[in-house]
């Protein structure tokens, strides 16, 4: 505790180097935690109370702390998280701080709002509508005005009415939660006995204590049902659960199923809510009102004051890398947080990280399995199409054999899926006369035909022009060809192979978040027989009628030379082969491929995802990669090549010299140039067990600052090399 007179020092929730120092004003007490608001410069900015000052300060040159806020400080846990997460990942703590703290009007103490209650008084007149508002006011509870009008849907003024007659009486009450208390009994699934297996090896991690469980099951395996138990057993504990989840703002689906299974909604937590609702949220969290959240990747830094459970649902995807600000992969943050809060977690995917799995083998993690589907489910039968052999006609994007496949699938009444993972109608645009080939301005990259919308779109900065009709380098006006096929370009060759089927285009080019939500819902209630879509479509959808699963071009991300290229691939395709037979029906998978002898492909059509393991962790080890050495990114961009080069140049002159650190470059990124800016990477590899951030950290401070137009992007652990 700190009164008045003393001296604290403040992070403040901007980009800043460390705290700064501020005096506690008469009257005012704080303790570690604490969230106020302090004077920086000319403005009011809010920071935390991060404890005793670090340097002697002239008294006489201290600013007061303007404002303490109503709320509970902010956990040790959480201080200690942003601390971790600054260090690591080379961001000021202050702006990692500013991700974590939310608009002043959360953090002041709730406004009251107006409720009513019965008097016992009976009014002389009864309309139906008095009679309404009375019904529902019987058992002496107060309601919120809305709430009131909400549910007798009366207007106002019959309420006014009433308290005039003296039958109401107005009150003022704390505002309702944001949502209600889940309940761990409501409605709990009758689990199999591999379910309850499961669940008894998660729960067998000491309840109190730090631990980390990979819950690694087929898809459709039932991995859902277990965690939701996990959650009702952290609950029933008094402690807080989050749920994080990949593509949250796409999915009612789970949302509908929490809901059901705890008979509340969770407190959601993505990027489609109002600054309102996450205030509420946030506020409830702090609070200790809101006891489980399901949330996107930032929900990470939410004020959990009781947190005892964290589950990564899809623990595997890419979404979990955050790529702007400051760069942070959530799983690992994750395990972080829950070390200083001796939380359990759960990391559930029908396809886990390489680094994952890796654990798991070594003994870190718990290794719970699931090896079959629910229920009668059984997994899908995968084939390869080798498309030098059987592939389609020229001009043509399906091949026969899966063409006769789908019509399979259609007489016998089931749903189809056309797989691509490639948006807009074609990669690039070509004049067959000049060879021109439409490139975007201002970036490295091919400009994408959208037909649907009539542009030409860079997909690296968003630049569109209208789709050309003559070619702009030699006037040719019958020239132009679209190259290469993308997702539309698939729907236009089934709509004409497929004229019965009742299509749909799923791709984030095709309406908003609510409106995809609409068009899975409606896939879900099988009112479309063939499904054409992107990777939007292989994430978490139970899609029961779907039966057969054509993957147009497998091979689509083995050609990036990445690190991860053979393990997302893998993961892609099995998880949308997985899409296929997860009810009754026996799903089938085809992946058409120039490479059906790839060890990916192979291991896919073999089943044999421990052979993809255990080939991926020896490749992984061979070369010192993640999850055997640390790999850190330095993105050097300018306005021209030349001065972005001589200045990696430069920074890698300043290289501490250090054992086991290697370092590549500077050479082009591979895609050297988005946004007009020009694009050198430098690249620092070493070994597991050594500090690499400390390195990137001291390597930095000590070398000449980037200045002008100069930038340097640092990436930590990257997951691509981009
Ligand atoms: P996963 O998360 O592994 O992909 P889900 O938990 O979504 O699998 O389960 C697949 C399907 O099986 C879902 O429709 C789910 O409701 C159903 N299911 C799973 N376990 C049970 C259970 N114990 N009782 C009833 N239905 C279940
Ligand atoms: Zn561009």
């Amino acid at each position: 505790m700190y009164g008045a007179g003393d001296i604290v020092a403040v992070l403040v929730g901007v980009a800043v180097e460390g705290p700064y120092s501020y005096r506690v004003p008469d009257g005012m007490t704080v303790s570690r935690g604490s969230i106020v608001a302090v004077p920086l410069g000319p403005r009011l900015i809010q920071g935390v109370v991060w404890g005793p000052p670090k340097d002697m300060v002239a008294h006489n040159r201290l600013r007061d702390i303007a404002h303490v806020y109503q709320t509970q400080p902010l956990s040790e846990e959480l201080l200690r998280l942003i601390e971790w997460v600054a260090r690591y990942t080379l961001a000021a703590p202050g702006q990692v701080l500013r991700g974590v703290l939310r608009s002043p009007e959360a953090l002041d103490a709730p406004k009251p709002v107006t409720a009513f209650r019965r008097t016992g008084h009976e009014p002389e007149k009864l309309t139906p509508a008095r009679l309404r508002v009375l019904d529902t006011l019987m058992d002496d509870q107060a309601w919120p005005k809305a709430a009131l009008v909400g549910a007798t849907g009366v207007s106002f003024s019959v309420i006014e009415g009433l308290e005039r007659a003296g039958a109401l009486e107005r009150i003022e009450m704390a505002p309702p939660p944001v949502v209600l208390p889940p309940d761990p009994e409501a409605n709990p699934a009758q689990l199999s006995d591999g379910q309850r297996a499961a669940l008894g090896n998660i729960l067998s991690l000491d309840a109190g204590e730090f631990g980390v469980a990979l819950l690694d099951g087929v898809t459709g395996g039932g991995k859902t049902e277990v965690f939701f138990e996990a959650v009702a057993d952290t609950l029933r504990a008094g402690r807080q659960a989050l749920v994080l989840l990949p593509e949250i703002a796409l999915t009612n689906t789970f949302i509908d199923r929490f809901t059901k299974r705890f008979d509340a909604r969770p407190a959601e937590w993505h990027s489609d809510m109002t600054p309102l609702q996450r205030s509420k949220v946030w506020r409830g969290v702090l609070d200790g009102t809101v006891r489980a959240v399901v949330g996107a990747r930032s929900a990470l830094f939410l004020p959990f004051r009781e947190l005892g459970l964290l589950v990564l649902d899809e623990e595997h995807d890419g979404a979990y890398k955050q790529a702007e600000g400051f760069t942070y992969h959530a799983r690992d943050m994750a395990i972080v947080r829950a070390q200083f809060s001796k939380a359990r977690v759960v990391l559930s995917s029908a396809t886990p990280s390489v680094e994952s799995r890796n654990n798991a083998n070594q003994g870190r993690y718990a290794h719970v399995k699931l090896e079959s589907r629910f229920a009668e489910a059984a997994m899908p039968d995968i084939t390869a199409i080798d498309m030098r052999m059987d592939g389609p006609e020229k001009g043509e994007w399906i091949a026969p054999s899966l063409a006769r496949e789908v019509f399979g699938a259609l007489d016998r009444g089931e749903q189809a899926l056309l797989f691509l993972n490639r948006r807009g109608y074609a990669p690039l645009t070509l004049c067959r006369s000049c060879g021109h080939q439409y490139q975007c301005p201002d970036c490295s990259a091919w400009m994408v035909e959208h037909r649907f919308r009539g542009v030409l779109m860079c997909h690296h900065c968003g630049h569109e022009v209208r789709t050309p009709k003559t070619c702009k380098e030699c006037g040719d006006t019958q020239s132009l060809v679209a190259v290469g096929p993308g997702i539309e370009r698939v729907a236009e060759e089934a709509a004409a192979r497929f004229p019965n089927a009742r299509r749909v285009l799923v791709s984030t080019d095709m309406g908003s978040h609510a409106q995809l939500r609409e068009r899975f819902a409606e896939i879900e209630r099988g009112e479309y027989d063939l499904i054409i879509g992107t990777q939007l479509v292989s994430k978490g959808h139970h899609f029961e009628k779907l039966s057969v699963v054509g993957v147009l071009d497998a091979d689509l991300g083995l050609a990036h030379g990445d690190p991860r290229a053979a393990e997302r691939t893998f993961q892609i395709l099995t998880q949308v082969a997985g899409r296929a037979g997860r009810a009754s029906k026996h799903g089938k998978a085809f992946l058409q491929t120039y490479h059906p002898d790839h060890p990916v492909m192979r291991a896919m059509v073999n089943g044999d995802r421990e052979a993809f393991y255990a080939q991926e962790l020896l490749a992984r080890e061979a070369g010192g990669m993640p999850p055997f050495g640390r790999l850190a990114a330095l993105i050097v961009s300018a306005n021209e090549q030349k001065s972005a080069m001589d200045y990696a140049k430069l920074l890698l002159s300043a290289a501490p010299m250090a054992e086991g650190v290697r370092l590549f470059g500077p050479a082009d990124a591979p895609i050297n140039m988005i946004r007009g800016r020009h694009r050198v990477r430098l690249l620092a590899q070493s070994g597991r067990d050594f500090d690499l951030s400390g390195y990137m950290r001291f390597w930095l401070s000590s070398a000449e600052r980037a200045r002008g137009d100069l930038k340097v992007q640092i990436d930590i652990d990257p997951m691509s090399f981009m």
